[in-house]
């Protein structure tokens, strides 16, 4: 097989494979334009939540966030993770083996040519991370989360309201 059939067949299937995966994922129930964002957010967290860029490992203060509480968007406030369920994995990214439910939408994405499931808040569709299959038990799941792309409430403080 020539490089260019390679490719064109990388291309097919890369669409094939796509679909199922964008059909599946519910639309967001906050719909705002990344320009409104862009004016409620400060730039590094715009440029995660909404523009998929990936924060430079080891650089979040809730790496060693130990206390127990919640994780809530910090785009949206909508509540995503259990602190109860953090775990130091040593990646140098905040991670989670289990998530609130309904509390994320999935969708497969390609910007490293090989399949990774990125994983977003289910109320404002900002991106927040990638899950992998190397967690720990019970789930077997690491939801490798951006730092920015997340707000730590601790437990007894009022959690913020949901943005609309
Ligand atoms: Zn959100």
């Amino acid at each position: 097989m020539n490089r260019r059939k390679l490719l064109q067949s990388l291309a097919a299937l890369t669409t094939i494979l796509a679909l199922p995966a964008r059909a599946a994922s519910a639309k967001p129930k906050l719909a705002k334009s990344k320009d409104e964002w862009k004016q409620l957010l400060p730039p590094a967290a715009y440029a995660v939540l909404f523009e998929h860029d990936t924060e430079r490992p080891g650089s979040s203060a809730l790496n060693d966030e130990k206390r127990p509480g919640n994780y809530v968007c910090a785009a949206c406030n909508q509540p995503l993770f259990d602190a109860a369920h953090k775990y130091e994995s040593g990646t140098g990214w905040p991670s989670f083996y289990q998530p609130l439910p309904g509390a994320l939408g999935t969708a497969t994405d390609y910007k490293l040519i090989l399949p990774r499931t990125e994983y977003h808040c289910s109320h404002c569709g900002g991106h927040q991370g990638h899950v992998f299959d190397d967690g720990p038990k019970p789930t077997g799941k690491r939801y490798c989360n951006n730092g920015v792309a997340l707000r730590f409430v601790p437990q007894g403080e009022a959690l913020p309201a949901l943005r609309t």
